[in-house]
């Protein structure tokens, strides 16, 4: 039995018989991988802590023959001390780490989404940081690194610079006056969306509440969705202002 070693977040996890649980994990280099950690329901397990969803870790496995790698042992790479003592910065984690579950098994070992989800939880641990619109962020983030990044500063169907008054999800970008489709958006959430893609992430990101967020994080997440084909339900609860 070869033992394998990897540095990865835990997306989600789930009961499995008396006292196991499943591990569902994005590794830097596996990818998304299953795996079952045995015993860690148990008050003696030493790993469970380990294995909350969100943990980024340095994990041992044993390469079973099976679907599920064996946890061996855990350890923490950060233990996001910010993040976990607030209900609206753990929402907003639980909806990066939603959509990453949600992307398609044979997309597996993208060591760019690694690194972005990474990224995104040490941001959302950053006390300076609004957690507000991180996921909105994220998931545009996410669509460029797919190669969808959205058109932002023409119209989608017809190319002219606007005004842009609309934002179509599946055309991929803004629509002008003449071509209108898609939802509704407002020059504020436009210019935000622009600065959030343009190189101003971390302005926008400390703002306490920019005008628009509501709308960039609706438009964020029909994106999102419409690309993995998929209602995300914790993105959903998400409170938008
Ligand atoms: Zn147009």
């Amino acid at each position: 039995m070869n033992t394998l070693r990897d540095e990865a977040v835990v997306l989600r996890t789930y009961r499995s018989g008396e006292s196991d649980r499943v591990v569902v994990l994005w590794g830097r280099e596996l990818g998304k991988i299953r795996t079952i950690a045995k015993g860690v329901r148990k008050t003696t397990s030493k790993i469970g802590g380990g294995l909350e969803p969100l943990s980024h870790v340095n994990i041992f496995l044993a390469d079973s023959r099976g679907d599920l790698k064996i946890v061996k042992q855990v350890e923490h790479c950060n233990r996001f001390a910010t993040l976990k003592s607030s209900f609206e910065r753990i929402t907003a984690g639980m909806a990066l780490v939603e959509v990453v579950d949600a992307i398609p098994a044979e997309d597996l070992a993208d060591e760019g989404i690694f690194t972005m989800l990474v990224r995104a939880l040490e941001t959302l641990d950053d006390p300076e940081i609004v957690p507000l619109l991180v996921p909105a962020a994220f998931f545009l983030k996410l669509l460029a690194l797919d190669g969808s990044e959205p058109l932002l500063d023409c119209c989608v169907n017809c190319s002219s610079e606007g005004p842009l008054v609309a934002f179509d999800a599946a055309q991929g970008g803004t629509t002008c006056r003449d071509c209108r489709s898609g939802r509704q958006i407002s020059p504020e959430a436009l210019v935000v969306m622009q600065r959030m893609m343009g190189g101003d992430l971390a302005g926008v990101l400390r703002e306490a509440n920019p005008a628009g967020a509501g709308e960039v994080t609706a438009v964020a997440q029909e994106a999102i969705e419409r690309h993995f084909n998929r209602r995300l339900k914790v993105a959903r609860s998400t409170p938008a202002s």
